[in-house]
């Protein structure tokens, strides 16, 4: 008597040999098999007695191949005999396909998600920074340094004591996508380090930018604003739009 793990294929197998979709080479294995096994007998037994009753209601005459090609596809023996297949049953589709929408909707989400969460952190980044230029304004060690510009106005507002630094913009011109404004702090041998990225509000006549450094604002001598390539760049490329000196 074969085990039970031994005629498990069989079994799968038995459905699509009583309909006679069962290709050659899988008949004569099964039936090869069903010499020897009982209970497949009985299975095979049970299951042309259903079909009997089908099989009775058309010609007996050998379906078209393309027939019996469909109809193996939709039988779930013919999925799981030893040979594995390329057939995807069409309730395999249809998950895959839901599995793909529902992907698909959740990335969307997502993005959308993480765009608000991208917006509302930049407004909050505004009004903080608002919040700083107001503050500094009305403390007496702040200096206000004029934007010398052709096309901007502005002013830088710096505490070199407490190494705060908030840099405010008038009619700063939008840029193209792939551009970004990026502020670099300049130390008196020349080397410059970056301190912002930023590009203007299209809702607000001006930008304000908080300017942070990991070294005390003291080390530096000016600040100057470039035209970067979109996400900045390690140190300025592009044009210089001003520089102020402290
Ligand atoms: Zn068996």
């Amino acid at each position: 008597m074969p085990s039970d793990s031994e005629h498990r294929p069989f079994i799968e197998n038995i459905s699509a040999y009583a309909l006679g979709t069962l290709d050659a080479e899988e008949s004569s294995v099964l039936e090869a098999h069903l010499q020897t096994c009982a209970s497949c007998r009985d299975e095979l037994a049970a299951y042309r007695q259903i079909s009997g009753g089908l099989l009775m209601a058309i010609p007996p005459k050998a379906p078209p191949e393309s027939l019996r090609q469909r109809l193996r596809q939709h039988l779930p023996s013919a999925q799981k005999s030893n040979h594995p297949r390329r057939t995807w049953s069409f309730n395999q589709l249809a998950l895959g396909f839901a599995v793909v929408v529902l992907l698909a909707l959740n990335l969307f989400s997502l993005f959308q998600m993480q765009s608000y969460q991208y917006q509302q952190a930049k407004l909050t980044r505004e009004i903080q920074t608002s919040q700083i230029a107001l503050a500094m304004l009305a403390y007496p060690g702040t200096q206000s340094l004029a934007i010398n510009a052709p096309s901007v106005s502005g002013a830088l507002l710096l505490d070199k004591d407490r190494s705060i630094a908030v840099l405010i913009v008038w009619n700063l011109p939008q840029l193209k996508n792939s551009q970004t404004y990026q502020a670099w702090l300049v130390n008196p041998q020349g080397e410059r380090t970056s301190a912002a990225i930023f590009d203007p509000d299209p809702d607000l006549p001006f930008t304000s930018v908080s300017i942070t450094s990991t070294s005390e604002l003291s080390v530096f001598s000016s600040l100057g604003v470039t035209v970067e390539p979109a996400g900045g760049s390690k140190q300025p490329t592009g044009q210089r739009i001003f520089r102020i000196d402290f």
